[in-house]
Parts: structure tokens; sequence; C-alpha cells
């Protein structure tokens, strides 16, 4: 009953993402129409992941008709994962938005964009302005992000708007902003060649980052692999050292790594004296974390315990620490990650070739919604509540300082509650399809029905949400628009547009000038004509602050250059030559963006996930990434011939030989998922790549998130996905 793990993945998922990456044509991606002969190439950006590779398209009289990946672009080097590959196909889907669709009826624009203006004034007029809110994405450039934030607070008048980001980074920006003084993800994809010891926690990139994976795999030093992770993943069977947690136990287990470096002479005690605080209080805290306790918390031994520490304290100085969704989905994420930060600060493991505490982000322009989606974060990373922060960003955007909010939105999460509870009255979601992706999703389906007013912009009519909406507006998709993305390592990439959007579908840029004109708010928006104008005042919001982009010199730049990792000031910028900026990496000086420059160790004793397992629900349901073919709710990959190829055609949830055997089920039974929310049929798929106890299902079937419970990080709102009671029955 048993399969061997090692053909697990292969067999269930479809081929290995490696295989792909070497060998794409034999799976069918990159074919070239036979009939067209590319007479151009142009250089492009990945709209899918945070990855950001870069892609050459090959256009037909100007029209794209197929790519490859880039050999140039130092993200990827020549290679591209699956949807990268298909990223054109998707979008000549049958389902695209063509034209604005009213209650179910096509109408012409203008009818949409003045009941769109009508409606929404009306519920502002009548309910305040916190009776409206926007819900973005990180898969729109940065231009469309900050226009869309600029434009519903400075012009709309609406206080509230947040995005997709909020299930992804949250955590992160949270946790950097609290130890580092400004949210700044450290390193540069050349840490992965240079490290000694890479320490993957809650993280899978074979499956979710496999351009990451490459690089890792480019590294010549031998290093020691280092997976934390309840289940036994793809990059876990690669990795050097498997730690297989009891799920969210992983607080507990950084602790009692840091009281072991203390204990065996792993710190760096000058760098911790020169450029940190709070750290005795810090060793106080985990002088109780003994390998015994947490042993007996994690399940795993005491000998497995001092050998992870060892690895690090013998790589050391080159270990870096990468993290992802199993981290900042939680219900103590923030304080995961910066346990995860405090081992890199009291190693010295930060600032030098190959370390750092090492995020890693999801979304294409996960990074610039942090940066630039005015939705928390005032524009440029700056704070909503600093008079002289608003001030600043009146100047550079010419909007007169009265119409900037006093306070930051409140958080996705909030914003559903307040319409639940009838506050907020619509919302308009742009690029996002949270109808299938929320947690608890039966009870925010619930909440999306009752807005008086739900507006989807996106690129097909046929999400969960759109077809749940009053009004939708067609949008065009990458490819078919231009602007900017920035990626995990803080690369700022250029995508132009190669295709033409269908029907009467809008690049969401200009869907933003429509409505400014019909709200009759255009004049303070004068500035922002193109993308590209959008970026300059950008540059100007960003002066002086951590993420500093005045260097840069324009799309066209960005365009010659490889992408540039931000900062860049205005000084650097004097000085640029590609070679010397190519990779660059934070904190080099050991100075942070705290007001005394020093870095912080933040932290809480661990508490238990607040859904624990039950008689009646005995088992812990973890949800992730299926497959390197898929992305998030498949709205784009579920429109691929080639990717439908490499998915399992049925829902499978993974369960342990035990566990399979206690419930008489055998690999392959069909069964259901129940839990206290709601229930699903899935087939069992028996494999010991999760423990007794454990089972788990991929994000992108629509019907998961009925099943999860909704819990949240208390700092970053963060929903916690990774931890829901269930039971199976036949
Ligand atoms: Fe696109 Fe990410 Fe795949 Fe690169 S790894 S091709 S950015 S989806």
């Amino acid at each position: 009953m048993i399969t061997p793990p090692a053909m697990t993945f292969r067999e269930w998922n479809g081929p290995l993402t490696a295989d792909l990456v070497r060998e794409p044509a034999k799976f069918g991606l990159g074919q070239v129409p036979s009939r067209l002969v590319p007479d151009a190439t142009t250089k492009a950006i990945c709209g899918f992941c945070s990855t950001g590779c870069g892609l050459k398209i090959h256009l037909k009289d100007g029209e794209a008709i197929n790519l490859t990946p880039d050999p140039d672009y130092p993200v990827n080097i020549g290679t591209a994962c699956p949807k990268g590959w298909e990223a054109l196909s998707v979008l000549d889907a049958p389902d695209r938005a063509k034209m604005p669709v009213l209650h179910g009826k096509e109408v012409d624009w203008d009818t949409a964009l003045r009941y769109f203006c009508d409606t929404m004034r009306g519920i502002l007029d009548k309910h305040g302005p916190e009776a409206a809110a926007f819900l973005s994405t990180g898969q729109i450039v940065f231009e469309e992000m900050a226009f869309l934030g600029a434009l519903a607070k400075f012009g709309m008048g609406m206080i509230h708007g947040d995005g997709n980001t909020r299930q992804c980074m949250a955590t992160a920006v949270t946790a950097y902003k609290e130890s580092f003084g400004f949210d700044a993800p450290p390193f540069t994809y050349g840490d992965f060649e240079e490290s000694d010891v890479l320490v993957f926690i809650g993280a899978n990139p074979c499956i979710a980052h496999p351009i990451m994976w490459q690089r890792v795999l480019r590294n010549q030093r031998n290093p020691e692999i280092i997976v934390v992770d309840p289940r036994f993943t793809e990059t876990a069977m690669a990795a050097t050292q498997h730690y297989a947690i009891k799920p969210k136990s992983d607080l507990t287990l950084l602790y009692g790594i840091a009281h072991l470096i203390i204990r065996d002479g792993g710190l760096d005690s000058a760098f911790i004296a020169d450029h940190t605080r709070r750290f005795d209080e810090f060793a106080v805290l985990v002088a109780d974390f003994t390998p015994e306790r947490v042993s007996a918390e994690t399940g795993i031994s005491a000998e497995r315990l001092v050998h992870f520490a060892k690895t690090i304290i013998e790589g050391t100085p080159r270990v870096s620490f990468w993290w992802t969704m199993g981290v900042n989905q939680s219900h103590q994420a923030t304080r995961t990650a910066q346990a995860i930060i405090n081992l890199a600060l009291m190693t010295g493991n930060i600032g030098k070739p190959g370390t750092g505490a090492n995020s890693i982000t999801g979304q294409c322009n996960a990074m610039g919604s942090r940066l630039f989606s005015n939705t928390t974060n005032l524009l440029g990373g700056h704070d909503f509540r600093n008079p002289a922060h608003r001030e600043k960003v009146a100047a550079a955007t010419g909007i007169p300082v009265e119409r900037i909010p006093d306070r930051p939105s409140l958080a996705y999460d909030q914003i559903i509650k307040a319409a639940d509870e009838g506050t907020v009255k619509a919302i308009w979601f742009v690029a996002t399809n949270p109808s299938h992706s929320w947690i608890d999703q039966n009870k925010m389906n619930r909440v999306l029905d009752k807005l008086e007013f739900l507006v989807v912009q996106d690129m097909y009519c046929t999400t969960e949400t759109a077809k749940r909406a009053h009004l939708v507006l067609p949008a065009a998709g990458w490819g078919e628009k231009e602007g900017c993305f920035i990626n995990s390592e803080r690369r700022i990439g250029y995508s132009p547009k190669v295709r033409r959007a269908p029907g009467q579908a809008l690049a969401d840029f200009h869907i933003f000038r429509l409505i400014a004109h019909y709200w009759g708010c255009e004049d303070l928006f004068r500035g922002w004509q193109t993308p590209e104008s959008a970026f300059r005042i950008l540059q100007r919001c960003s002066e002086n602050q951590p993420c500093d982009i005045t260097g840069i010199e324009g799309h066209e730049m960005l365009r010659k250059s490889g992408g540039v990792q931000w900062p860049l000031s205005r000084e650097q910028g004097s000085k640029f030559e590609v070679s010397s900026f190519k990779e660059r990496r934070l904190f080099e000086d050991g100075q942070f963006y705290t007001p005394d420059k020093r870095a912080q160790f933040v932290f809480d004793p661990p508490e238990a996930a607040p859904e624990q397992r039950s008689e009646e629900y005995p088992l812990i349901l973890m949800t992730g990434r299926g497959t390197s073919a898929q992305w998030h709710t498949e709205t784009r990959t579920g429109k691929s011939a080639v990717l439908a190829k490499m998915m399992p055609e049925e829902l499978m949830v993974d369960v342990n030989p035990v566990d399979a055997e206690r419930l008489g089920l055998c690999d392959g039974a069909s069964v259901r998922v129940v839990s206290k929310r709601a229930e699903l049929s899935a087939k069992l798929r028996v494999t010991t790549c999760v423990n007794p106890g454990e089972v788990f299902l991929p994000m992108h079937d629509n019907r998961v998130n009925q099943l999860t419970h909704a819990s949240f990080d208390p700092h970053s709102r963060q929903p916690s996905y990774k931890h829901s009671a269930v039971r199976i029955e036949a």
C-alpha cells in the first residue's frame, strides 16, 4: 500500500520540475506555431510568481507568438518553469472578460463607469468613507497598484483597501519592520549559490519556486540543505537533512536551535554587541527551550536537534535561512519569522555572501504591493499616521495633503468582518478571487453575497468571485499592458505590452484613468498619464526611504539593465554600471533601518494553534501548493491544456498508511474530508510524505478553503491556512 516516496511526486504530480526545466519541448512547452516565423524579439518579466524570471518574447507583426527564457537575465539564466512557458497561451482562453457586465448583462464602458461611480459615490455619501473598500492583488504592475490606491483613497475618499498579498507576505512585512526597521528582504539570489548551509523553513521551492531551486542546484560549495517541514516534500527529498516537525511546532523548534547555538558556543558576540538590541532578554526566553522539551514538543530527537544546531555553527559565516508560506500562514507567524531572523542575527549570518534571513515572496509583484499599493503603508513605505510623511507624499504626487487619510487601512480580514457587520457595504476587487482563496470560504461567500455593491475587475468573467459580482470590469492581462514588477530579491523589472487585449478589455491603468474622469477627480491625477509617468511619481515618493529608487532612469534603464534591485538612490544611479549592480544584498555595513541602526531581537512564547485535534476531528489538515504547473486559484493556469497534463486529474488527499489502515481505506479510495465547517470529496493518496495524524490538500481546488479554520496572526493579520482539524470518512 505504501508508495515509495521517491516515486510519489513523479507518479502522482506529473513530471518533476527539473525534467521540465531541462527538456521543456518534450512536455509540449514553448512550441512555435509552425506557420509563424518570429520577425522580432523583445524582453519581459514573467507575471506569475515572485521569482521574476526574464522571458524573451518572439513577435510576428508586433504580436507575441511565442516565448523562451532569457539566458541573459540574472534571475533565471535561461530557464523557466511550466507556468512561465505557458504565459501567452492562457491569454487566449474563451472565458476572457471582453465587455463590462452589469447584473449579468453586457453593457458598454460608459454605462459601466457611470454605474460604478454613481453607486460607489452614493454609498460613500450616505454612509461615510469607511463604507467602501478595495481589495487588490500582487499580480498587477506596481504603477497600477499605486494608481488604484491613490485613486481610491485620495480621489474617491475611501479609507480602507488591502490586497491578496495579505494572504501571502504580510507576516514577512511585519517581521522585517519590527526587526530591521523597514520591510527589507536582505538577500540576492546569488546567496543560493554562495551558502555552505541553506535552511528552508516551511518552504518547498522545488514546487513553489522551481527556478530559485535551480539556483540552489548551481551551488558549487557542496552545501548542507536543511528542510524543516511536517511533510516529506520534493525539496525535503533533495535535502541533506529533513526535520518533519509536528505541525506548527516551528517556533518551538527555532527557539530550541537558538538555545543550542548559545549552549554550544555558536554566537557571534561581536555582531550581537555592535549591531543588535535585546539579545540578553531573548537568551533568557530560550534558556527554557532545552533539547528534551523541544524534542517532546516537535517530535524531533534531541540528538538530531544538536546536529541541526551544529550544522549552523559549523556553516557560519555562510548560512542562509529561507522561509515562505509554511511560516507566513500561521497563528504566530510574525514571531516565527522573527525567530528565523534571530538565528541569523545571533550567528552574524547577515549582510555577507551566502547568508540572510530571507523571506521568499509569492506573487510576481508582492514586493511592489508592499511598497507602493497605498494600503496599510502610504506610498513608498511611508506611514499614514505620520504628518511629515503625508506632507512628503503630497508634495511628490501633487495631491493636496488634506486628501491623504491620517490612518492606515483595516487589514483584509477586518474589512471582511466589517462587511459582515454591515459597516462596509461595497468592495471593489481587482485581479483577485477571494471566493476561492480566502480562508473559511463559505463564510466569505456569505459576506460577499451581503454586499450592496460587489465589483470585480479581472481578466476572466468566470472566476468564483466574478460570478457573484454586480459589476464586472474586463481587464487586460500580463503581456497586454506595460509596467514593472518587484521580485523577491527586490529586483525591479519591466514588462512590455506584446499582445492586444481581447474585445473591449482595458489595461487596469486605463480603467483607473477612466474612473478618475467619470468621478470628476482627473485633475488630481493629471501626472498619471502613462505607467512610466506614474513610475516617476513613485520614484519621488521613495526618495530617502530605504527603498529609494530615484536613481533609476525610467523604464528604459530597466529594459537595458536586466532589472535593478532597490535601493538605487540618485547618487548610486550616477555610478550605475550593470556589472557592479548585478547582485546586491542589504546590511553589508551592519547598519539597519531602526533609529539606532541596530536590529532588534523580537520574540514571544509559543502558543497552541487555535484549532486542535479532537475525537471527532482527529487529523490536522495542511494546505499548500500542488504542482509547479498550478498557480493559486488557477484563474490562469487552469486555462492551459499543456499545464493540465502536469496536474492530477482529481483532488487527492494525502494520508499516512497508518491512518489509512486505521480507517480501513486503501490507496485510490473515494473519501470525504470533513471539518467543522464543511466537507468535500477526494481520492485518497496513501503516502509516507505526511506523518500519521496529518493530511494534506492542494489549495488549487476551489473547495479546499471550505474546510480551513479562520485564525490570524495578531501582528500581521495573515490567515493561518496550515492547521485545521478534520476527519476522513469512506
Ligand atoms: Fe514565472 Fe515564477 Fe515560473 Fe519563473 S519560476 S517562469 S517567474 S512562474
